[in-house]
């Protein structure tokens, strides 16, 4: 049976206790959830819903490719000004612990991943943050140009300022709450597909638990999530910088951080 912590309750208003069912391990679990202006005291999964967003127009004009004073120019800065007034980016984490691992699987909090990368960067790493970020399903509700490719493709821009603002303030809340140092984030399905799945989303969803909800956040049966513009991974302390685009051998990628590294590649592949 599960049971609830019994840390003294002084949160602000919309905390609440909950109960996690994780992956079904039968553990005692138990934790709060808290806006993002909330107290800390016990706290091993957090909401944070007020995320600051200031959308750039002059790097979004540069992105789309669009010309100052033009009327593309006008509808852009008119769909920028819908997104400051309705975009609520919003993010997650929860606190977890291995409990196992060995070559090719790591256990955490009673969810199994099988993944030689994360296994192999988790050697040294006893607790881990669940994560999600996303730019908030509020973008997707006020929408009203779908069809048009060329504002798809804008909004779909301005979706992604606002994803990274989420991504940003989350980072560096953790790393402020926890005294974390350099940390390493990994995701399902980022980098070559056998790094790590993109199937095991299942397990880091069930993972992330009541976490997920106040995301609005939807995993889909493709394993690819709702809003589009929504990342989810695993974060962690580690004492070297780790990026999954080392690991990863598609050549045309526009978003990559970090070049391929061949030799790193050969010790985290799967025979
Ligand atoms: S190179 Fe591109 S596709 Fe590959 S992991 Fe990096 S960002 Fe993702």
């Amino acid at each position: 049976m599960h049971q609830i912590a019994d840390a003294p309750l002084q949160t602000s208003v919309g905390a609440r206790w909950r109960i996690s069912q994780g992956c079904g391990s039968g553990r005692p679990e138990g934790y709060l959830i808290l806006s993002s202006d909330g107290s800390d005291r016990g706290v091993i999964m957090e909401t944070l819903t007020k995320i600051p967003f200031s959308a750039d127009t002059d790097a979004l004009m540069k992105q789309a490719h669009v010309e100052a004073g033009s009327d593309d120019a006008a509808d852009l800065a008119g769909l920028i000004k819908l997104a400051m007034s309705c975009s609520r980016p919003k993010a997650a984490y929860t606190v977890a612990f291995i409990d196992a691992r060995d070559g090719d699987t790591v256990q955490i909090g009673g969810c199994l991943f099988t993944s030689r990368a994360l296994s192999r960067k988790l050697e040294s790493v006893e607790r881990v943050f669940p994560v999600i970020a996303t730019c908030g399903r509020e973008m997707d509700e006020v929408f009203d140009a779908k069809g048009d490719m060329v504002k798809e493709y804008w909004w779909d821009l301005i979706k992604t300022h606002a994803l990274s603002a989420a991504q940003q303030e989350l980072g560096d809340h953790l790393r402020r709450k926890f005294r974390l140092g350099t940390t390493v984030i990994m995701r399902p399905g980022s980098g070559d597909a056998a790094m790590w799945p993109i199937e095991q989303q299942k397990e880091l969803f069930a993972l992330m638990g009541d976490a997920v909800p106040g995301t609005g956040v939807i995993l889909m049966e493709s394993f690819l999530m709702m809003p589009n513009k929504t990342t989810s991974g695993i974060l962690f302390q580690a004492e070297k910088d780790f990026r999954t685009c080392e690991v990863c051998h598609r050549d045309t990628c526009q978003s990559r951080q970090a070049p391929f590294n061949k030799e790193l590649w050969g010790t985290l592949q799967h025979e």
